[in-house]
């Protein structure tokens, strides 16, 4: 899951970012409200984190004209103490949640989890495809009740494939939402990590499509 945080205090940005990439996120960050607007125009985030008082555009403009092109992905404000009317029209203006600052890192993360698993329609912290599960929450996957041994990278594809199951993904798909921006990209590198995957839950569940990418699903 790829997140981006546009939050202009370089030391609270540096620390949500961080804390998410410590829960297996991958994190782009943006300073001002024209970095940030630009990113969630071109970058295809799982869910943004958007504080209201920016440089050069401020957090509603950018929510406001996000939702008018379209873009779907769930955004989290952080807003003021106090400031009860910045809430409201942030929700107005497309927000999905906010928290209210300071806050505790945990409430953002535990936030977040259900943004993006309530935007790929689950209701739970745990994911569950057949034998096979993931703990939002905790970060873990298992499969039989058994906990596996995962690289970061092969979590981020196990986590983006229980979120969208049974839904054919691209290789391209996969790469824009288990790498941040700055990393060296390599779309081959997706099918050693799918060889892995398929070593550590069954050959089975994790389908190719010819032509098109994978698929998660139980069907035969
Ligand atoms: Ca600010």
């Amino acid at each position: 899951m790829r997140i981006l945080v546009v939050e202009d205090d370089p030391n609270l940005n540096k620390q949500v970012k961080n804390a998410l990439e410590d829960n297996g996120y991958s994190v782009d960050i943006a300073l001002d409200g024209e970095e940030g607007h630009f990113l969630g125009d071109t970058e295809p985030y799982d869910a943004v984190v958007l504080d209201l008082g920016l440089p050069k555009i401020d957090g509603l403009t950018v929510l406001e004209n996000w939702r008018k092109e379209n873009k779907k992905f769930p955004v989290l404000i952080l807003t003021a103490r106090d400031r009860w009317s910045e809430k409201v029209n942030g929700f107005d203006a497309g927000a999905d949640d906010y928290v209210t600052k300071p806050f505790q890192m945990e409430e953002l993360l535990a936030r977040l989890r259900a943004l993006i698993r309530r935007s790929a329609g689950h209701a739970t912290s745990d994911i569950e495809c057949g034998p096979l599960k993931i703990d939002t929450k905790l970060n873990k996957v298992f499969i039989n009740g058994t906990k596996l041994k995962l690289t970061s990278h092969e979590y981020k594809i196990i986590e983006y494939f229980l979120h969208h199951q049974d839904k054919v993904i691209s290789r391209t798909e996969l790469t824009e939402h288990i790498y941040d921006q700055d990393f060296d990209r390599d779309s081959n590198t997706i099918e050693v990590f799918i060889g892995r995957l398929r070593k550590k839950i069954g050959n089975n569940m994790i389908k190719t499509e010819r032509g098109y990418g994978y698929r998660l699903s139980l069907d035969e």
